[in-house]
């Protein structure tokens, strides 16, 4: 009886942790919609705020990361930086396509970024620090982005996109890593405290999202150190 016990207790663990998998799975934030076959664009809360870190960096002037002013000077500078992935939870694709094709609706806003080594879409989404009250501390950069599918989320298979042919297939996500390039808010001589880390995207409101569900914009609370002493790596 004992053993039947255990192996029941075993098997219900087992039912329990694979059933567990599989809710993670399929338990998305933003699961796709009927959005008119439009995108809905937003960003992965959990990603964001659990690569959230500060660091201290150093740039020179023939940096790509300066010249694109990413960061406010050279030297050593203090930077917030954190992962951004864009998900399209609507049913339709984001397609941004070709910058070469001349009847690409999009063609005015393709720039190219020497950080990177593509082109992006300019004005796409803001970073900027603020006070717990809402003031603006850092307005941050615009960083711009090249839409691709990096994971996906929900829904069916990836149509492929990438910075050759932009875009983001329903259901999936584009992933921008902290240690990209300006994938940050330069935070040098921010003074010790508490504030708010907001991110907007589709700021100038390129893209047509249908109904729009789904927020354009994510804010969390960091805790800035003294600026006088150094954060490790
Ligand atoms: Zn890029």
């Amino acid at each position: 009886m004992k053993q039947i016990t255990v192996g029941l207790a075993l098997l219900l663990l087992v039912l329990l942790t694979s059933q567990h998998a599989v809710a993670q799975r399929s338990s998305v934030d933003y699961p796709v919609y009927d959005n008119g076959g439009k995108p809905d664009l937003t960003i992965d809360p959990k990603r964001f705020v659990s690569q959230m870190a500060i660091i201290d960096r150093y740039f020179d002037a023939a940096g790509c990361e300066f010249q694109e002013g990413a960061v406010g000077g050279t030297g050593y500078r203090r930077i917030l930086r954190f992962d951004t992935v864009v998900i399209n939870g609507g049913d339709g694709d984001l397609i941004v396509g070709d910058r070469a094709d001349p009847t690409n609706p999009y063609a005015a806003y393709f720039y190219f970024s020497p950080c990177h080594g593509h082109y992006h879409i300019r004005d796409f989404s803001v970073y900027e620090l603020l006070t717990l009250d809402g003031t603006l501390v850092v307005a941050g950069h615009k960083q711009g982005f090249c839409f691709e599918d990096s994971f996906k989320y929900d829904g069916g298979k990836s149509h492929g996109y990438d910075c050759a042919y932009q875009g983001i297939t329903s259901g999936w996500g584009d992933w921008y890593y902290k240690q990209l390039g300006g994938q940050w808010i330069d935070i040098t001589g921010v003074p010790e405290g508490d504030y708010i880390v907001r991110v907007t995207i589709n700021l100038a409101g390129i893209f047509d999202e249908g109904a729009n569900r789904y927020p354009n914009v994510i804010e969390t609370r960091i805790h800035v150190p003294d600026p006088r002493n150094k954060v490790s790596n």
